[in-house]
């Protein structure tokens, strides 16, 4: 169990979420859902094109035929646009909702998606839509903090599963005891992914299922 931490994390309670039982926290872009197939479709009926070349998000988008990349600004906008309209729109990553609904016979879920707050009601809807009824919290900046207010309200074991090494590694420090996960659902994005001997690096999600149950088992 971690150290007490202050931090604006929600109460487990307040949450819907027993403090009875091991917690899974689980990121959605690129976790739970192809956001990179999903942005790439909005752009595209924009006028631009997803290629994804490296591990980054608006040096991947170009104008048709051009060589050089949208601005940093642009790519915001677009981004904004998205998470505000179309992140509803995204598929599940593959094996990804089984792998959830056999993991929650055994285990608290909860949702931790860093997206723009204007995402909450279509984030919420498209994992309804999926009929995955765990709580959703939408955060900004590195995951260790609300993580380890969250992991530290329960004295079971807990896990953490996201696509970015920043956000696994915050929680690794925040929340020592966590077992963290990389997961990266693109299969595109995979061959670009940095990963690290800290997170054992699982992109099929029932093998990822296995390891996590395991790791919470006590
Ligand atoms: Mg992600």
């Amino acid at each position: 169990m971690a150290d007490p931490i202050q931090t604006a994390a929600p109460r487990l309670h307040d949450l819907g979420l027993s403090p009875d039982r091991p917690l899974v926290l689980v990121d959605v872009d690129e976790v739970l859902g192809l956001f990179m197939q999903g942005f790439g479709d909005f752009l595209r009926q924009r006028g631009l094109e997803m290629r994804i070349e490296r591990f980054a998000l608006f040096q991947n988008i170009f104008p048709p035929g051009s060589t050089e990349h949208i601005g940093m600004e642009e790519g915001r906008r677009l981004f904004d646009e998205f998470f505000r309209g179309h992140c509803h729109e995204i598929e599940p990553a593959p094996g990804a909702i089984d792998a959830l609904n056999r993991l929650s016979r055994g285990a608290e879920i909860l949702i931790l998606s860093n997206a723009p707050a204007e995402a909450e009601r279509l984030r919420t809807a498209w994992l309804r839509k999926h009929g995955l009824e765990h709580p959703l919290i939408l955060n900004s900046g590195p995951k260790g903090p609300v993580a380890a207010g969250l992991i530290g309200q329960t004295a079971h074991r807990t896990a953490f599963v996201d696509d970015l090494l920043s956000n696994l590694d915050s929680v690794a420090e925040h929340a020592p005891d966590t077992a963290t996960f990389q997961h990266v659902a693109d299969l595109r994005l995979r061959p670009y992914a940095p990963r690290s001997e800290r997170h054992p690096r699982i992109d099929d999600w029932a093998d990822l299922a296995e390891a996590i149950e395991a790791a919470i088992r006590g």
